[in-house]
């Protein structure tokens, strides 16, 4: 093992490979990590911190609207962008330096470099030095995408940039569908902003659960955010100090900012990878197995790069596996099934599990449990927008399938509610459960009927030779 300069060379201090670096020097590995922008990566820096805070300031426009039901006077009351993005990006600093000290403390050399593989034993920094490692582990994630063959696509940005915005635009239209693109939705409407999302599917969210997507594309309308569906931007031209926007529908937007959110690229190019014999998959993702070794041994990849599922505990999770793995005679695989996530819009998103689709696609009896309510302080707000959730059941043996809600706290329910399926809960085990009052997630242990027994048309029998 000494012939090597380090026992593990990590390209990329974001999330996985942070977590990877600390555990292997715990374990007692020499451990080199290497980083060409700010420690924390994506998550930390350009991703679901500064963006959970850009949620929580959203929310006092919610919450000061709301507030004159309960008898506050709010007048005077004003959102001062500047003073936003500079506190939350002080906090993000901060936050960095806490990951530069942890790497410390653990032991790990952090190495401000860009690396590139080089071999299966030898990486590459900032094209000069050569530094060789038993083993290899790449993890620098992803980068946005744009679609460059909409003329004009040069004038938009990508969240990325939405993090260091001059000035908060007074119109803005966001490309896509998914998670970015309504979380700064919600966002971008919060701060006042006129909103406009454009996605090219039937709606939005594809793969949520059906329910969730309706409810979702309702109260965001509800909301003021003009969500368009089935149509694709063909053109944006600068026009009257603004963008001028064009779409396959027809449409003419006249808007300040056109923002790309429909999705991100592993970051894999010009990383020597094809040199070392390393297998890509569509998209440029690195190839792995359930350990996350490539089809090269020596050389690991967690995290974007791979393009399993995009969220950081799972960044975080296939990183402490790899560590355990190869430093402390644990091989260890990542379940990558029922993994909570929640889409931070507002209402918010919190799912875990199977959605109806896939599991009266995968069951021959699915019982579909759904509460819909008003939560009571809507009531005094009088905000009209109710809570929903959603139990899917498997019908032959009770057993909890999914959990969908969307509402507020519904990220926060959908964290508890993973450890129970995880657990192999069964819906007796809710209904077991007292309720927690007056709460909305008292819903989830009160549904006692369901709203459809699913069951699959008895299969025909085969002839019988
Ligand atoms: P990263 O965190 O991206 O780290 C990769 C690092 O490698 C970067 O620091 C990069 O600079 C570095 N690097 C790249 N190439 C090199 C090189 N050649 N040499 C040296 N260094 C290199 N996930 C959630 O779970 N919840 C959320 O709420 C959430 N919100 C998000 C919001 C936004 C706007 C975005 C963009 C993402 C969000 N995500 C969220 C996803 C989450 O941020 C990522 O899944 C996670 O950060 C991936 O971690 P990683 O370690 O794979 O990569
Ligand atoms: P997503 O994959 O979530 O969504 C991409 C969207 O863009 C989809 O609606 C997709 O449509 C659409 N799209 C893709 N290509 C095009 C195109 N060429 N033209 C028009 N529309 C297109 O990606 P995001 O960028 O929103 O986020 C990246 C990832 O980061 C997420 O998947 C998630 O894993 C992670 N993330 C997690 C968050 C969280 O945990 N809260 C928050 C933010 C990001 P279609 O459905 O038709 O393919």
């Amino acid at each position: 093992m000494n012939s090597y300069d380090y026992d593990l060379f990590v390209i990329g201090a974001g999330s996985g490979g942070v977590r990877a670096a600390r555990i292997a020097a715990e374990h007692g590995a020499r451990v080199a990590i290497a980083e060409d922008d700010k420690v924390g990566g994506t998550c930390v820096v350009r991703g679901c911190v500064p963006k959970k805070l850009f949620i929580h300031s959203a929310h006092f426009a919610e919450a000061v609207e709301d507030s004159v039901g309960f008898g506050w006077t709010t007048e005077g009351v004003r959102f001062d962008w500047p003073t936003l993005r500079d506190n939350v990006n002080a906090d993000t600093a901060w936050l960095s330096g806490i990951y530069i000290r942890n790497l410390e403390r653990s032991g790990a050399q952090l190495i401000r470099a860009r690396a590139v593989v080089e071999s299966a034993n030898s990486v590459r920094l900032d094209g000069d030095r050569v530094a060789t490692a038993r083993y290899i582990l790449v993890a620098t994630g992803g980068h946005p995408v744009t679609d460059t063959d909409i003329p004009g696509y040069e004038h938009a940005i990508v969240s990325d940039d939405a993090f260091h915005l001059e000035t908060l635009p007074k119109k803005i239209l966001i490309i896509g569908g998914g998670y970015i693109a309504l979380e700064f939705g919600a966002i971008f409407k919060g701060f006042g902003v006129d909103t406009t999302v454009i996605h090219r599917g039937v709606d939005i969210l594809r793969g949520f659960d059906a329910d969730v997507r309706r409810a979702v594309h309702s109260a965001l309308q509800a909301r003021g955010i003009d969500v368009i569906c089935r149509e694709t931007v063909t053109g944006i031209a600068e026009h009257a100090g603004g963008l001028a926007v064009t779409t396959s529908g027809g449409r003419l937007l006249q808007v300040d900012q056109v923002m790309f959110a429909i999705g991100r690229r592993p970051n894999t190019e010009g990383l020597g990878l094809e040199k070392a014999g390393v297998q890509l998959g569509t998209n440029g993702r690195i190839e792995v197995n359930s350990f996350s070794r490539t089809n090269v041994d020596s050389i690991y990849a967690v995290g974007d790069v791979t393009d399993r599922q995009q969220l950081t505990p799972v960044a975080i999770r296939e990183g402490s596996a790899v560590a355990d793995t190869l430093f402390a005679g644990r091989p260890t695989e990542v379940d990558h099934d029922c993994i909570p996530t929640a889409v931070f819009t507002q209402p918010e998103v919190g799912t875990v599990g199977l959605t109806e689709e896939a599991a009266k696609a995968a069951h021959d009896a699915v019982d579909i449990y759904k509460a819909n309510f008003k939560p009571l302080h809507h009531r005094v707000a009088g905000r009209d927008e109710r809570m929903m959730i959603k139990l899917i059941v498997d019908g032959d043996n009770d057993r909890v399938l999914g959990f969908h809600a969307i509402g507020e706290g519904a990220a926060e329910m959908a964290q508890l509610v993973a450890v129970a399926i995880r657990m192999g809960a069964r819906k007796a085990d809710f209904d077991a459960t007292v309720a927690l009052h007056p709460t909305q997630s008292e819903e989830i242990v009160t549904m006692h009927s369901p709203v459809e027994r699913f069951r699959a048309e008895t299969p025909l029998a085969l002839p019988v030779r």
